[in-house]
């Protein structure tokens, strides 16, 4: 039998805990998940609850589970000075728990910014992640996730992740998310022109540090800057341009995880059952 390579689940709800989040991802045949480690609507800390947090991370190792934690909505790195110090507690949090959780990172939006000056929207995130990660020494990480171009152009390629990701303090301290709704949409990711950006991907030293994925087909045609997750195979980017991406080997060893609509019994495990079937070796 050949080794697991691939690990495949959706994001899960932590209704009955991070335990139970990780429960949840077994009951539908997941080897992946992500959670939301604090309210996804506010910005508000939330104090680790430790005895939950480490039945989680014990319940992962037991059954070969990898998981990701996603930032609340509302969080923006790219926040002008006045919020920095929020944005900074908000992430610590996130940190905090994702790493009690045993997960691989916390997923973080790039950063909208309105301001004149797209540079300081850059200059604010490194800001931002460099005090995040002062003095932080979990083995969680921050994922930075490529942006769809819905409301803020900023986010939308690879070499702006590897810039802002080089430019900060704390390098080994941040690592990608690639959601492939968002880069069809950006036009980062044509859909049949994968590996092509592996080459780039690796030119740019983007791919060493593609941690998690997001994995998502498009409501919306390439390059709509529109963010609109649709199921798997249902959207523009069709299944054999995800069988193609599936069987990626920069891909392995990683969450990849689904953000769409679950199906009819109320979960992802039809779509995961799917997902599988498109990989040689799941
Ligand atoms: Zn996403």
């Amino acid at each position: 039998m050949t080794k697991q390579t691939k690990f495949i689940g959706a994001h899960v709800s932590t209704r009955k805990g991070y335990s139970g989040a990780a429960k949840m991802a077994l009951s539908i045949q997941a080897s992946a998940f992500q959670y939301f480690p604090m309210n996804p609507r506010r910005l508000s800390t939330k104090q680790v609850n430790v005895h939950d947090a480490q039945a989680c991370a014990q319940l992962c190792q037991e059954n070969g589970l990898v998981s990701i934690g996603h930032a609340p909505y509302p969080l923006n790195p790219a926040a002008d000075e006045v919020e920095r110090d929020l944005m900074v507690s908000i992430l610590k949090s996130g940190l905090e728990i994702t790493d009690a959780c045993g997960s691989v990172g916390l997923v973080v939006h790039f950063g909208k910014y309105i301001g004149k000056d797209p540079l300081q929207g850059y200059k604010n995130i490194i800001q931002c992640l460099n005090s995040a990660t002062q003095g932080y020494e979990g083995s969680a990480v921050i994922l930075l996730e490529n942006q769809a171009g819905e409301g803020s152009q900023l986010g939308l390629t690879m070499e702006e992740m590897v810039q802002v990701r080089k430019l900060c303090e704390h390098p080994d301290k941040v690592g990608f998310c690639l959601d492939t709704c968002h880069a069809f949409a950006s036009g980062l990711w044509q859909g049949h022109n994968w590996r092509d950006l592996e080459s780039k991907g690796l030119q740019l030293d983007y791919l060493p540090h593609l941690k998690a994925v997001h994995l998502n087909d498009s409501l919306h045609p390439y390059g709509s800057k529109r963010d609109r997750h649709a199921n798997i195979g249902s959207g523009f980017i069709g299944l054999a341009h995800f069988k193609e991406f599936l069987e990626s080997p920069y891909l392995n060893h990683m969450p990849i995880v689904l953000e769409t609509a679950s199906g009819t019994d109320g979960t992802h495990l039809k779509e995961i059952a799917l997902v599988k079937s498109l990989i040689q070796d799941p």
